[in-house]
């Protein structure tokens, strides 16, 4: 069912504790934890608790969730002091935008200068 939890998906297994992660923000609707390969000197990443396979289904099926996953990454930006300079939200969307773990999940970027257009 949507939502439900998948036997076989790391950030189900994440939420659940079965697989350690560095939680960084909890809510009762989303998780954040530090990216094991950190693409800035922050990285975390903020997912829905609920399994949805990427950004754009969680949205259309739970609206409520992806914004309860934005203000989760907002918070996460403040709590780690990248709020000031500036920091980006990335939801890669699809294998061709590069998402390898197919729960959606924001990937929240700062303390350091980022470019534009991403590759
Ligand atoms: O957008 P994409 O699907 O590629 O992002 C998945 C992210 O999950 C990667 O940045 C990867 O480093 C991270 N990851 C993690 N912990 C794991 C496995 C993957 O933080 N155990």
């Amino acid at each position: 069912m949507a939502g439900e939890p998948q036997a076989d998906c790391l950030f189900c297994k994440i939420v659940t504790g079965e697989v350690p992660a560095t939680v960084v923000h909890e809510t009762d609707t989303t998780y954040a934890f530090r990216d094991i390969n950190p693409q800035a000197p922050t990285h975390v990443l903020v997912i829905p608790k609920a399994h949805y396979p990427d950004a754009a289904s969680l949205a259309a099926a739970e609206p409520k969730i992806a914004a309860d996953v934005l203000h989760a990454a907002g918070q996460v930006a403040a709590q780690e002091g990248i709020d000031g300079t500036g920091f980006r939200i990335v939801f890669n969307t699809g294998t061709g935008a590069g998402q390898t773990v197919f729960h959606a999940h924001a990937h929240v970027l700062g303390g350091r200068g980022l470019q534009w257009p991403p590759g």
